[in-house]
């Protein structure tokens, strides 16, 4: 996504909105009071039967799972998710964790353990500087008042891009990627694991799987977009 208001953004920011480009005022941070009142907010964490649940049913045990916006191609906000991940902005994943903290405050989300990012391998994370995962779940961890997990939860194997490829061969991409170092750490414990973005929820699975097997008592999902589907 190379273009001119993507170069004229890196210039300016952070004074212009990462989403319509427009000049800041004041008391606005990353994105202005009008795209920020406009969000695509999927308003899940209302809806236990929810389409991010759903995928992940008769797969693995999830108590609850919920994402925070609609990741639309080709919408203003497809810029927002672009900049978060792939332009070294780590604020910006800070600060939309913490607005989806703040939406999910007086949902069952808010009475969880401990947030779980879910982590990258150490030579994607030397690639990127940063784990976008790891900001948005700071973010979330900080407007709920709950303890944040880094480096238990760790990625073992680097693993190719899941695009073009079946369920199961998706899968076998997956299985066995994460590791628990101290699984006396989330023995007995409810953990939200946290990520950016969800499509087909292969990586979570992997990630669940791990941290049931580690003894934590029940595993949540939080993410702060998911693909439009259906
Ligand atoms: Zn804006």
């Amino acid at each position: 996504m190379r273009d001119f208001f993507n170069d004229l953004l890196e210039l300016f920011y952070p004074s212009l909105c990462v989403t319509c480009g427009r000049k800041l005022v004041t008391q606005e941070k990353y994105i202005c009071l009008h795209c920020l009142h406009d969000l695509p907010r999927t308003g899940f964490h209302k809806d236990p039967g929810n389409k991010v649940a759903q995928l992940f049913w008769g797969r693995v045990p999830v108590e609850m799972a919920t994402s925070w916006l609609y990741f639309r191609k080709g919408s203003r906000y497809q810029r927002l998710i672009h900049f978060l991940k792939y332009k070294g902005l780590h604020e910006l994943g800070d600060e939309m964790g913490r607005l989806f903290g703040v939406d999910l405050r007086s949902s069952p989300f808010a009475a969880v353990d401990v947030v779980v990012p879910v982590p990258l391998h150490w030579q994607r994370l030397r690639e990127r500087g940063y784990n976008q995962s790891e900001r948005i779940a700071a973010g979330m961890a900080a407007s709920l008042s709950l303890p944040l997990s880094t480096g238990n939860l760790v990625r073992e194997k680097f693993t190719s891009t899941q695009t073009r490829k079946n369920r199961f061969e998706r899968w076998q991409n997956v299985e066995g990627i994460f590791q628990v170092l101290k699984p006396e750490e989330f023995t007995g414990r409810h953990l939200l694991v946290v990520d950016d973005v969800v499509t087909t929820g292969s990586t979570l699975e992997a990630a669940v799987v791990a941290l049931q097997e580690a003894g934590a008592a029940r595993v949540s999902i939080a993410t702060l977009a998911c693909a439009e589907v259906g």
